[in-house]
């Protein structure tokens, strides 16, 4: 579903920021990808989702390139930032309506929105000015448009963060079940436990370079996953 090939992105002089980053997310995969502050999380998923140029290297999305047929990988994919900015002169329905209109999304389908809304105890804030939103609500409108186009592809950054428990929880629901019919999904986490209980396959990338990848039992042998990155990331410090 994601294939990223010796993926490099400089900002400017000296050692780039992503350094030949090359990782597989199979379909029904939840891909876990961590690493400290700095280490080339964020510049990575922002090149996938197409938010950012990169100087080397190949993304495929779908079987379609992110640099040569962004049209398509752009409409299997769903990118939900860690501070997601919204229109606040919008209220959540009219953003959520935006967003389907944008994704061409059929009315027979439009209805799965209220149902995530639902399910995230959102419906009743649904008339309200975003502007007027906690950022957990933010959070929650943000998941409940990306999720409301069928996306093959969920890509985001730090999604728990600002979540309540019950929140966090539905979230997790849901992103196994969009594995369930054959999506993807692939995010950054600074919980490990999290990354622990949820992925079954995780990449560590260091400096801007891969340094531990696969299914998370291979890779974390019979360690916690905390060991194994603080064992891999030791040296940084
Ligand atoms: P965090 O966990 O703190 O969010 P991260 O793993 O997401 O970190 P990135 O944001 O990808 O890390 O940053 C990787 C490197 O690229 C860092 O050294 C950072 O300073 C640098 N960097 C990121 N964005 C820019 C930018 N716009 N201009 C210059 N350097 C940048």
């Amino acid at each position: 579903m994601l294939r990223i090939t010796n993926l490099v992105k400089r900002y400017g002089p000296g050692r780039p920021a992503v350094d030949g980053v090359s990782l597989n997310v199979a379909p029904g995969d939840i891909c876990g990808f961590i690493g400290r502050n700095g280490a080339g999380k964020t510049t990575t998923i922002r090149s996938v989702v197409g938010a950012l140029p990169f100087d080397e290297g190949e993304i495929v999305i779908d079987g379609a390139s992110v640099r040569t047929d962004s049209m398509h990988t752009k409409e299997v994919t769903a990118y939900v930032p860690d501070d997601p900015e919204l229109y606040g002169f919008l209220t959540g329905e009219q953003y959520i309506r935006f967003v389907m209109d944008m994704w061409r999304v059929p009315e027979k389908e439009r209805g799965r929105a209220g149902e995530l809304a639902e399910r995230f105890s959102l419906t009743n804030d649904l008339p309200t000015l975003i502007s007027a939103y906690s950022h957990g609500m933010k959070q929650k409108l943000a998941i409940i448009a990306a999720l409301s186009h069928r996306p093959k592809l969920l890509v985001l950054d730090e999604p728990f963060v600002g979540l309540d428990p019950i929140a966090a929880h539905t979230f997790k629901e849901l992103m196994g079940e969009l594995c369930r019919e054959g999506g993807a999904v692939f995010f950054s986490t600074h919980v490990l436990e999290t990354a622990e209980k949820l992925c079954n396959r995780v990449a560590v990338i260091r400096q801007g370079r891969i340094v531990a990848s696969g299914d998370i039992d291979r890779v974390r042998g019979d360690q916690s996953l905390e060991d194994v990155f603080l064992e891999l990331t030791e040296h940084d410090a």
